[in-house]
């Protein structure tokens, strides 16, 4: 039973998790929820108002008058310092834990001004000479509050996409129990080894093998594919991923933290959590804002009190100035766009490992794939074949059913191959194996060989010139040709190599348009690696590479002052994308084991290259926008706040100031939400 209790726990952490942006990289908010802000709000909010209704300030602009009964003139006051003890309270907290930590913050400066106001109005309360500030410390308290609150708000819906990801998986499972009865279990119920019936428009529960059925299965949540994926037996399905209209019976292979969905879930949060550069620099601006605006303050009281201000008008405006230069949006700027863009990541099938290898994509000049497995699909096939007087498909068809009983490579390839074309194999009579030339044996009644060039030598036989030339054609390109023969006959000759992806040409063409530069890299002859840079239109090759020197490659390719990218499988390219300013694993599938390489293409798609870059560059305009948003608007408004323009009429209120302060945060917060429209 306690083990069952293990299985989870990111579902439960990130429901539980209020914010949860301490992960990103600031922790303000610890231990504040976004209930706690509201109801503190909205209580203040009408605490507030008596202290309005009640102020001689007030009434004598909008020229009314309050009721007066004995003690009236003390409601300001004590409504006000009512706010500023619930309300207030929040920010002073807030204040102590940044000063024990010793990263005076926005929560010292909100916590110095409401204590400056509220101090003051105290004594001027009690008999002190001057004007009290109890209506602008009110509201600027509550003013305060809403912004706190529509900000966690805000946080905490971009944060909401890890959520969606936890949610993908069902809560109950159907194990199937001695044959066909099934019985309702928990998800975390599920062992390896059991049997688990998926109806059609289910979750899948667990990651399996299915044992019977057949349907498709939408698994764009996790891989980023859009098209439905064809099951059926043997094939492997993922947790999280959507039943289309078929019943699958499925084997439990993995459970709980196992599954794909929690490798990725792991990810997402290691990656939000990453200290970024940029996210460094947030932090930076924010301490030199905050020492900013502190001095900003001093100045501010000193100048006006030189100047023969009055000190209420003096502290007033101290005050504004404190409020106005929180450095409030600075602490969001930069985590709701990592927040949102790892996300967004996750979702198409980039899993960003390391947010610092995703940064610097924006500015990437070069771009090394390695060759098998990342261009090509790393399994060998038929990529051409020239027939003398049978179709195409005829020979393929009958090359195969030769081959069909034969464990050599170039038997797997012919096979695989005619499956992909939907050939059906004919039986074949008298298999047999001529060790070192091919393989023999009567299909249909025709006697037929299939082999190398040492086969046509041992048959004395010479290929008709059509097919002697597309056979030097495959010698140069370093591919494999394969006769197949009839007699004395040579019926067709296939060039079988490792295949390009469908996907590999347009991949680099991506790049090229962007003017990236692509390079190959390979431990394969000059010839082979040669004939694939050219089918891609791929600039440079480097080829018959050992995998201890892939490294130097890259660093061969840094040291001409390139920024560079290596793409690789993951295994043995691990020095090389470490080397790499970026490196990006491929051909992982949904095994987010990989350890190396700051990205992961789940889709193994090479295509997803471009789109890393595509993202990197909109996150990077987005934190740029942001800075200025959250920090730069305070050029303007920190002077105005402190009264620069007093002699021309125009000053600003605590509150106006925290209108603006809240605004910048609120712009922020919806100009992060944005990035989701960028195309990727
Ligand atoms: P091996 O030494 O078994 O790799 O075979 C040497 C050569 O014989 C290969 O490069 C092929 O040209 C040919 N060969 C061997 N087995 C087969 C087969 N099953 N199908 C076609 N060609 C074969």
């Amino acid at each position: 039973m306690s083990h069952a209790h293990h299985h989870r726990p990111e579902r439960r952490q990130a429901a539980d998790d209020d914010g949860g942006v301490s992960q990103a990289g600031h922790n303000k908010h610890a231990g504040h929820s976004v209930e706690m802000f509201r109801t503190r709000f909205w209580v203040c909010l009408v605490l507030t108002i008596p202290a309005l209704i009640w102020e001689p300030m007030l009434q004598d602009w909008f020229g009314y008058r309050a009721p007066e009964f004995p003690g009236a003139a003390y409601i300001p006051a004590v409504f006000g310092t009512a706010v500023f003890l619930y309300g207030g309270h929040v920010f002073l907290q807030g204040a102590a834990r940044e000063l024990a930590d010793r990263l005076p913050g926005m929560m010292t400066l909100i916590a110095l001004a409401i204590l400056v106001a509220f101090l003051y109005s105290a004594a001027v309360t009690l008999g002190f000479p001057g004007h009290a500030l109890w209506w602008e410390l009110a509201t600027l308290v509550t003013i305060m509050l809403l912004g706190h609150w529509i900000e966690m708000r805000s946080i905490f819906q971009a944060q909401g996409a890890l959520k969606e990801l936890a949610k993908l998986l069902p809560d109950t499972a159907l194990r199937l129990v001695d044959g066909d009865k099934t019985e309702e279990v928990p998800v975390d119920q599920l062992e390896d080894g059991d049997l688990v019936l998926v109806r059609p428009g289910a979750g899948v529960p667990a990651d399996g093998t299915v044992k019977s059925g057949r349907s498709s299965v939408n698994e764009a949540m996790i891989t980023g594919e859009s098209n439905p994926v064809d099951k059926d037996e043997g094939d492997r399905v993922i947790a999280g991923t959507v039943n289309g209209q078929g019943s699958l019976r499925v084997a439990v292979t993995g459970t709980g933290e196992e599954t794909a969905l929690a490798g990725i879930m792991r990810l997402v949060e290691q990656a939000q959590g990453s200290r970024s550069r940029a996210q460094a620099l947030a932090d930076r601006a924010a301490f030199f804002l905050t020492v900013v605006a502190l001095g900003a303050g001093v100045i501010t009281f000193f100048a006006w009190l030189f100047f023969g201000a009055t000190l209420d008008f003096t502290i007033t405006r101290t005050v504004t100035v404190l409020v106005i230069a929180c450095p409030h949006a600075l602490g969001l700027a930069v985590p709701l766009v990592i927040a949102i863009s790892t996300t967004m990541g996750a979702q198409s099938g980039l899993l960003v490992r390391d947010r610092r290898g995703l940064e610097e994509a924006r500015n990437l000049q070069a771009v090394v794939f390695d060759k098998t497995g990342t261009l090509t699909r790393g399994e060998h096939r038929v990529v051409e074949t020239v027939t003398d007087g049978i179709a195409e498909n005829e020979a393929l068809r009958l090359a195969a059913a030769v081959e069909r009983d034969s464990e050599h490579p170039i038997a797997q390839a012919l096979l695989k191959s005619a499956e992909e074309s939907e050939l059906k194999l004919p039986q074949a009579q008298g298999f047999g194996s001529l060790p070192g030339h091919g393989v023999e044996a009567e299909i249909e009644g025709r006697r037929l060989k299939v082999g190398g060039p040492a086969l046509l030598k041992k048959l004395d036989i010479v290929a008709p010139s059509g097919l002697a030339n597309a056979a030097a054609r495959f010698g140069e390109r370093g591919q494999a040709a394969i006769y197949l023969v009839e007699g004395k006959t040579v019926l067709a000759a296939f060039a079988v190599a490792d295949a390009v992806r469908p996907e590999s040409r347009e991949a680099v063409e991506r790049l090229h348009a962007e003017g990236i530069e692509v390079a190959l890299l390979t431990g394969d002859s000059q010839a082979v690696a040669d004939a694939v840079a050219r089918e891609l239109g791929i600039d440079t090759v480097f080829a018959q590479v050992l995998p201890e020197d892939k490294a130097a490659k890259i660093e061969e390719l840094q040291a001409g002052g390139k920024r560079v990218a290596m793409v690789g499988d993951g295994v043995n390219d691990a020095p090389a994308l470490v080397t790499a300013d970026i490196g990006i694993a491929i051909g992982a599938g949904t095994d987010v084991a990989v350890e190396a390489g700051d990205v992961v293409l789940v889709r193994s798609d090479p295509r997803d290259v471009s789109r890393i870059v595509a993202l990197s560059r909109a996150s990077y305009r987005k934190m740029l926008q942001n800075l200025w948003w959250a920090a730069g608007y305070n050029i303007v408004a920190i002077p105005l706040a402190a009264g620069v323009l007093a002699w021309a009429g125009i000053i600003l209120a605590p509150a106006v100031g925290a209108i603006l302060m809240s605004a910048s945060t609120v712009i922020v917060a919806i100009n992060a939400q944005l990035l989701r429209g960028a195309k990727l």
